[in-house]
C-alpha cells in the first residue's frame, strides 16, 4: 500500500512514524524547506526560544511513547518543579491559581461572594440538549465571576478565544463527560480519584508521565528532527501539493518541489494540513464539504520573547500569567520560559514570552515588531512591575495560529467525517478537528495510522 501524507507539522510527522513502523509505505510531502510546522525552535544569543508550541503536558502515555519509540525519552525535560504555581492578573494584580479545592478558599484569586458561589457547584443542574458555549457551561457550574476569571483564562492559556464562543463539548470533552456522568464536576472529580486509587499501577516499562509540563533538552525541535531521522527520504521538505484528484481506485497529486511540477500517485491520501488549506485541496472535489473545513475560524497570535540580562530582574516565580479578557488588556498572558525551564537562557538570563492578539483582539496581532515589543514592554511593566530593558527581542506573528472550535464544532467535524468518508482512500488529520495540544494531535494521528495499516 502506498500512502502520502500531505503536511509535515507533528500530526502528519506522527501518522507517517506510525505507518512505517508497521511496515506501511508512506512519502510525505511538506512546503515548507523545514519540518515542524508550528513547532520552531530557535538559538540565539543565548535564549533558546519557541515560535510556536512551547511545552507539552506529560500527563498520558501518548507523547512519550513516541519519544521512547524515537529513542529520545531520555531527552524529556520537565519544568521546575516551581512551574506548578500560575497566575492570573485580576483586580489589580496576580495573584496565584489554587491547585485543589480547600486551597481556593483561602486563595484571593476570587472575592469572597464569587468563592461561596463556586460551592454551589455541587448542586448544579444537568445539560441542556445540544452544544453549550464554554461561558455558559461555566456560569451553570461555577458562576458568572469565577467564569469571567478562571474559566476564561484557563481557556486563554489554550485556545486565545473568545469563552462566549467556544464549544465546551469541543474543547473540553471530558470534563463534559465528567457533568454527563456525575452531573457536579467536583463530586465527579472526587469519585475518579477514589476509582483511580484503587485502580492497578502501570505495568513495569510501561511510559510513566509525570503530570507536569515538559519538553525536550534542546526544546521541542529534538522531537521533529528525531521524527525527520526516522523517516529519512520519505519525508520530502520544499514540496508543495497544488491539488489532488481520483484516479482509478486511488489518487494522483500535482506537486511543486523545488521548482518543478510534478505527479505523483498514491492509492491512499492523508491531508495533515490547516483546514483553510485542505479546503483548497478538497474544493475540486466536493465543494460542500470544502465549505464545511474552510468554516473553522483561526484565532491570531503574536509571540513576542523578551529576554533580560542576569541580575536586571528578579527571575518570575511559576510558569506564568493569565489574562481574563474581561481586564480588557492588550496582552493574553505571559510564560516564565526561563523559570520553567532554566536551560531555555544561559547564565542566569531572563526569558519571558508574551502573547498577544487571540480571537478577542486579532487587530493587534497586524501591529510591525517594533510596536509589538513595545505594547509587551508596557504591559509587562503595568502587569508584572517588570521594568527592565530587555536585550534580546523575537516577534512571531501567527496570523491563522489556534483553530477555533466554536460552537457547532462538533456537529461540524460529524458532517465533515461524512463528506470524508464519501470520497474513499482520502483522510483528514490535524488540530482543526479534535484537538490542539501537541499529544492531542500525536493521539489522533497514531489513530489514524490504525486505522489505515489495518
Ligand atoms: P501544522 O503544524 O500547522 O502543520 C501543517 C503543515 O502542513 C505545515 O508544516 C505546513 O507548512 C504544511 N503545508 C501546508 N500547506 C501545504 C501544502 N499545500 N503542501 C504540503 N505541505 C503543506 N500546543 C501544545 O501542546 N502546547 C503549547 O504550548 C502550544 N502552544 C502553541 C502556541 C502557538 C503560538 C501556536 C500557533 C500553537 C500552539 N500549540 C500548542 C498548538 C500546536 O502547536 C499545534 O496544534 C500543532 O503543532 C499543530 O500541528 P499540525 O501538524 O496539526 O499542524
Amino acid at each position: 500500500m502506498s500512502v502520502v501524507i500531505i503536511g509535515g507539522g507533528i500530526s502528519g510527522l506522527a501518522l507517517a512514524h506510525g505507518l512505517r513502523s508497521r511496515g506501511t509505505g508512506v512519502t510525505l510531502l511538506e512546503s515548507d524547506p523545514r519540518l515542524g510546522g508550528n513547532i520552531q525552535t530557535r538559538s540565539r544569543d543565548g535564549f533558546i526560544t519557541e515560535a510556536g508550541p512551547n511545552s507539552f503536558v506529560d500527563r498520558e502515555p501518548t507523547l512519550r511513547a513516541l519519544a521512547a519509540s524515537l529513542g529520545i525519552e531520555d531527552r524529556i525535560r520537565t519544568a521546575d518543579p516551581a512551574a506548578k504555581r500560575r497566575y492570573i492578573y485580576t483586580r489589580g494584580k496576580l495573584r496565584a491559581v489554587p491547585l485543589s479545592p480547600p486551597a481556593l478558599l483561602k486563595s484571593d484569586v476570587l472575592p469572597l461572594g464569587a468563592k461561596l458561589r463556586m460551592m454551589g457547584e455541587l448542586f448544579t443542574r444537568r445539560a441542556p440538549e445540544g452544544e453549550e458555549s464554554l461561558a455558559d457551561f461555566g456560569r451553570r457550574h461555577v458562576g458568572r465571576t469565577a467564569t469571567a476569571v478562571l474559566v476564561d483564562a484557563m481557556q486563554t492559556g489554550i485556545y486565545a478565544g473568545d469563552v462566549e464562543a467556544l464549544s465546551v463539548g469541543a474543547i473540553f470533552p471530558k470534563v463534559v463527560e465528567l457533568e454527563r456522568k456525575h452531573r457536579s464536576l467536583v463530586l465527579g472529580m472526587a469519585r475518579t480519584q477514589a476509582e483511580a486509587r484503587k485502580a492497578l499501577p502501570p505495568g513495569a516499562g510501561a511510559p510513566k508521565p509525570t503530570g507536569l509540563v515538559a519538553s525536550f533538552d534542546g526544546g521541542l525541535r529534538v522531537l521533529v528532527d528525531a521524527l525527520a531521522r526516522a523517516l529519512g527520504p520519505a519525508a520530502r521538505t520544499g514540496a508543495r501539493v497544488l491539488g489532488l484528484r481520483r484516479e482509478g481506485n486511488g489518487w494522483r497529486l500535482a506537486v511543486e518541489e523545488r521548482g518543478q511540477q510534478a505527479e505523483l500517485a498514491a492509492e491512499k491520501v492523508v491531508l495533515a494540513v490547516p483546514a483553510y488549506v485542505a479546503a483548497g485541496l478538497l474544493r475540486p472535489l466536493d465543494e460542500a464539504l470544502a465549505e464545511r473545513v474552510e468554516g473553522i475560524a483561526y484565532a491570531p497570535v503574536a509571540v513576542v520573547h523578551l529576554g533580560f540580562a542576569p541580575g536586571s530582574l528578579p527571575p518570575p516565580d511559576g510558569f506564568g500569567f493569565l489574562v481574563p479578557s474581561v481586564e480588557r488588556r492588550r496582552l493574553l498572558g505571559a510564560i516564565h520560559a526561563s523559570s520553567t525551564f532554566p536551560w531555555r537562557a544561559e547564565g542566569g538570563r531572563i526569558l519571558y514570552t508574551c502573547m498577544v492578539g487571540g480571537a478577542k483582539r486579532p487587530d493587534l496581532v497586524e501591529l510591525d515588531d517594533a510596536a509589538l515589543v513595545t505594547l509587551a514592554r508596557e504591559e509587562l511593566r503595568d502587569l508584572a512591575g517588570v521594568t527592565a530593558e530587555p536585550v534580546f527581542t523575537e516577534v512571531i506573528p501567527w496570523k491563522r495560529g489556534i483553530p477555533q472550535y466554536n460552537v457547532g464544532h462538533l456537529a461540524r467535524v460529524e458532517a465533515i467525517a461524512e463528506g470524508v468518508a464519501r470520497l474513499p482512500g482520502l483522510y483528514l488529520t490535524g488540530n482543526a478537528y479534535k484537538g490542539v495540544g501537541l499529544t492531542d494531535c500525536i493521539r489522533n494521528s497514531q489513530a489514524l495510522s490504525d486505522t489505515l495499516a489495518r
